[in-house]
């Protein structure tokens, strides 16, 4: 390409485009294909690497190609990888192709899917894809909802709607919620953005399982009433973040019936399963709940970012985010045309729902429950190998793809067993083979494994716990 001139209107000639284009698509592929042998995780010291690109702002134009190739080789090296087949460290985001692809015709398009005016059609197919979701998960044709970010954005959508649905202004002040000891912190970040305090939040204490015991959620709530509190709100978990541990859906939503509580389950981590047999088996009576988050970003294989709510009557997530100021009222929405930014925060919003809707369509919902029983699967290997190695324990099995253990033989301390555990992991993502961190259970340091990528090979597993036995070992 020459030298770029000064162009006001900043724009490309044709054949610019379709060459710049056509080298973006030619690293994506030759990236993907490479993706196996390059680190699983790389992180570059903050001065190193803000020492490349720091600079004056350019006033001049350069080579789109140059610049291009600044990024990839400058920026892109150092991150995670979570697509890698040897990630295994927080959650793995191992996005499929067609989902990139269909990101990209987004970016083109430029759609605009906040309002049913400027996006009938896009909207026709998120509709449709929330809907695909709602029924997996069992819900009635009233449920509805929204794709967001991710799932904190998810969660905080669906807990606003639960403070707006269940209190009165005047009864915030009294009201509790109930969560777990393991549930992620979104949900405490969100209810804290909503204005609540840390007092209002009950963490009910998990038993040997990392699930809500029951008995203690009716004890506290009862004591709550005495007490003049006014319970309004249970979050559950449909795999936590920690150990993949599923909390007793369809008992809890028995419990929100009878103490009328909104209930919201977290399902950033597991609810992607509903894709699949065993994820709507193991997820019994997440159709009964008021509303449940979803990561398509996960366990649905999308590209970043990608989250979405489904609330089982979407006329109260209406209620709850509805405004129509003078500017927005020639985009009114009638019957079923939905203006998606009446049912969340955002107003402008990309068009989350493609990625997943076009990939459900090419590869088939067979084919997507494959691959999730797959994580299934690979969580399960892992524990056996595990189980099979000397001076190794399980701390929590194979759940929702997410498996923790740690290794202290009998003579060892726990101070000893926790740093050696911690020291390992840290190592073995040191050397970019493969991304395995690590988090405190039950007072002790373990190794936590999630492995939600279809793509892991047994010998991707066998090797990296052999890795890891034999790191500990040599300390
Ligand atoms: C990942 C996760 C979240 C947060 O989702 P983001 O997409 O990162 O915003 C919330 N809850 C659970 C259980 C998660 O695993």
């Amino acid at each position: 390409m020459p030298p770029r001139r000064n162009d006001a209107t900043l724009d490309l000639s044709p054949d610019e485009m379709r060459e710049l284009g056509r080298e973006v698509m030619e690293w994506a592929v030759s990236y993907r294909l490479a993706l196996a042998g390059l680190p699983a995780l790389r992180r570059s010291p903050h001065d190193d690497i803000t020492a490349k690109f720091c600079e004056s702002l350019p006033a001049g134009p350069s080579d789109p190609r140059v610049v291009m190739r600044r990024v990839i080789d400058g920026a892109l090296p150092f991150m995670g990888r979570a697509d890698h087949p040897r990630y295994f460290a927080f959650v793995p985001g191992p996005a499929n192709f067609v989902g990139i692809a269909a990101d990209m015709l987004v970016a083109a398009a430029n759609v605009f899917a906040g309002t049913w005016l400027e996006g009938s059609g896009p909207g026709a197919i998120e509709l449709q894809t929330i809907s695909w979701l709602a029924q997996l998960a069992g819900m009635p044709p009233t449920a509805g909802g929204l794709f967001a970010s991710g799932g904190s954005m998810a969660n905080l959508t669906a807990l606003h709607a639960a403070r707006d649905c269940k209190l009165s202004v005047a009864d915030r002040q009294r009201a509790v919620i109930y969560c777990s000891d393991q549930t992620h912190s979104s949900i405490g970040r969100g209810l804290r953005i909503l204005g609540f305090l840390p007092e209002q939040v009950c963490e009910i204490k998990t038993g040997e399982d990392f699930k809500i015991d029951l008995e203690l959620l009716d004890t506290v709530i009862a004591a709550d009433r005495a007490a003049g509190r006014l319970p309004f709100c249970l979050v559950s978990n449909a795999g936590t973040t920690n150990t993949g541990a599923v909390d007793p859906l369809d008992r809890l939503a028995t419990v929100c019936e009878r103490e009328n509580l909104w209930h919201h389950v977290d399902g950033a981590l597991g609810a992607g399963a509903i894709l699949s047999e065993r994820g709507r088996t193991t997820l019994r009576g997440l159709g009964r709940a008021d509303s449940f988050s979803v990561d398509p970003h996960k366990w649905m294989f999308q590209p970043y970012a990608c989250g979405c709510v489904v609330v089982r009557d979407k006329q109260k997530l209406k209620r709850a985010f509805s405004e129509v100021p003078d500017y927005l009222e020639d985009a009114d929405a009638s019957g079923e045309e939905i203006n998606f930014w009446e049912y969340g925060p955002e107003l402008t919003r990309p068009f989350r729902a493609l990625k997943l809707w076009m990939s459900l369509e090419v590869f088939g919902a067979d084919a997507f429950d494959a691959a999730i029983e797959r994580g299934f699967e690979l969580a399960e290997l892992s524990e056996r190998t595990v189980r099979g190695l000397p001076g190794w324990h399980v701390c929590s099995p194979a759940s929702m793809g997410v498996v923790t253990f740690w290794y202290q033989p009998a003579d060892m301390t726990d101070a000893e067993a926790n740093r050696r555990n911690r020291y390992a992991a840290r190592a073995l993502t040191d050397s970019g083979f493969a991304a395995v961190l690590t988090t405190r259970l039950r007072g002790r340091i373990v190794v936590r494994m999630c492995t939600l990528n279809p793509r892991t090979t047994d010998d991707d597993i066998a090797e990296t716990i052999a890795r890891l036995d034999a790191l500990i070992r040599a300390v």
